[in-house]
C-alpha cells in the first residue's frame, strides 16, 4: 500500500461534494439536461472555458464549465455503481448459509491468515480482522493458539444496537458494516462479547487514485477514519466462487469453510470437502460462549492430539 497523501481524509470525496456544490441529484442523470454551450470571449485560446448550461432537479439552471461535466458525469457513474455495491452487499449470495470451522489441533500461529485478511482490507499493522491468541485454559493444561475472526452469530447484539441500520445480518448469514452509513458510535464494538469489531482512529494511508475508488461494502476498502471495520467471510471473495482470504492463505489446514444449507465444508489447504455436521459431530465441535445465545456461526475443533506441540510451535514463530 502507498504511502503518501496522509493528511488525505477519505470521508471527503471531492468528486461528489462538486456534485452537492451543484444541488444535482446524485444518480439520477437523465435528469441533467444540456441546454446550450456559451464561450466566454475576448481572452486567448488558452483562456476560453467553453460553458454548459445544466438543469438541476430542483428546477434551477446552472452553468459551469464543460471540463467540469464530464466530471459530474464520472462521479454519477461512481454513484451508480456505490448504490448496485450497496444493493447487491446487503443481499447476499441467495441459498447459502456460509459457516466457518477452524481446527485448534492443527494451528501452528503461522499467522499467514493475518497477514492475508490485513493485506486484502489494507488494515494497518495493529488492526486485525482475524487474530490468533495464545491460549491456556488452566494452569493444568497445556497453551494453544486460537484464530478469533467475527463469529457471524444468528442472533447477533451488535447489529442490533446501530442507530443508523449501518451493520445488518444477509440471509447468507454474513454480518456486514456499510462504512457509507457508519457515524463511528461504536455502540456495536461495546455490543459484541467477542471483541470481534475494531474502530478506525486514523486516516488510512492511500494514493488520491485509492482513495477515489467505489467504496464496496463486501471487501470494506477504502477504509474510512471514524468507522467501524471487521471479518466480513471474505464476502467478496465468495461472490468469485473462492474461499475467504484467510482460509486460502493458511498452510496447515486449520481452516474449513462451506455452505450449511448443503453440508458441505471444504479445507483450504488440502481442498476436501467433507460433510460439516460430521466434521463437528464426530470432533466435538463447539462455538464460543453458547451461553450468550448469539449463536456464533464459526466452529471450533478442540486443540486435541495436536500434530505440533505448542513449545515446537512456539519456536518456529519466534
Ligand atoms: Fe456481531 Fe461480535 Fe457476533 Fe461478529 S462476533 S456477529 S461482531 S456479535
Amino acid at each position: 500500500m502507498s504511502k503518501n497523501n496522509k493528511d488525505s481524509n477519505p470521508a471527503k470525496n471531492p468528486r461528489r461534494d462538486f456534485l452537492k456544490t451543484l444541488g444535482l441529484a446524485i444518480g439520477a442523470a437523465g435528469t441533467i439536461t444540456t441546454v446550450g454551450a456559451s464561450q466566454a470571449l475576448g481572452g486567448t485560446n488558452s483562456e476560453i472555458e467553453e460553458k454548459v448550461k445544466l438543469l438541476t432537479q430542483d428546477g434551477q439552471l446552472v452553468e459551469v464549465n464543460k471540463s467540469n461535466l464530464s466530471l459530474a458525469n464520472e462521479v454519477i457513474a461512481n454513484e451508480e455503481e456505490l448504490s448496485e455495491l450497496q444493493r447487491r452487499g446487503r443481499l447476499g449470495l441467495p441459498g447459502k448459509k456460509w459457516v466457518m470451522v477452524i481446527d485448534l489441533a492443527k494451528c501452528q500461529n503461522a499467522r499467514k491468515c493475518m497477514e492475508a485478511c490485513q493485506g486484502a482490507h489494507e488494515l494497518r499493522p495493529e488492526q486485525h480482522h482475524i487474530n490468533v491468541l495464545r491460549m491456556q485454559d488452566n494452569a493444568d493444561s497445556a497453551p494453544y493458539y486460537m484464530p478469533k475472526p467475527c463469529f457471524h452469530c444468528d442472533n447477533p447484539p451488535c447489529t442490533k444496537v446501530c442507530p443508523v441500520d449501518a451493520t445488518f445480518k444477509r440471509e447468507d448469514g454474513i454480518v456486514l458494516i456499510d462504512n457509507e452509513r457508519c457515524i463511528g458510535c461504536r455502540f456495536c464494538v461495546a455490543a459484541c462479547p467477542y471483541s470481534a469489531r475494531v474502530f478506525n482512529w486514523f486516516e488510512p494511508e492511500m494514493t488520491e487514485e485509492e482513495r477515489l475508488r467505489t467504496y464496496d461494502v463486501e471487501l470494506n476498502v477504502p477504509q474510512k477514519k471514524g468507522t467501524i471495520s471487521k471479518c466480513l467471510f471474505s464476502a467478496d471473495r465468495l461472490r468469485q466462487g473462492k474461499l475467504p482470504y484467510c482460509v486460502s492463505a493458511c498452510p496447515n489446514g486449520v481452516y474449513y469453510f462451506g455452505d450449511k444449507n448443503e453440508d458441505a465444508v471444504t479445507n483450504g489447504t488440502s481442498g476436501e470437502t467433507v460433510r460439516f455436521s460430521e466434521l463437528i459431530r464426530d470432533n466435538a465441535g463447539y462455538t464460543m460462549h453458547e451461553e450468550f445465545g448469539t449463536k456464533p456461526q464459526v466452529f471450533y475443533l478442540p486443540a486435541k492430539d495436536r500434530r505440533v506441540p505448542f513449545d515446537e510451535a512456539e519456536k518456529m514463530t519466534n
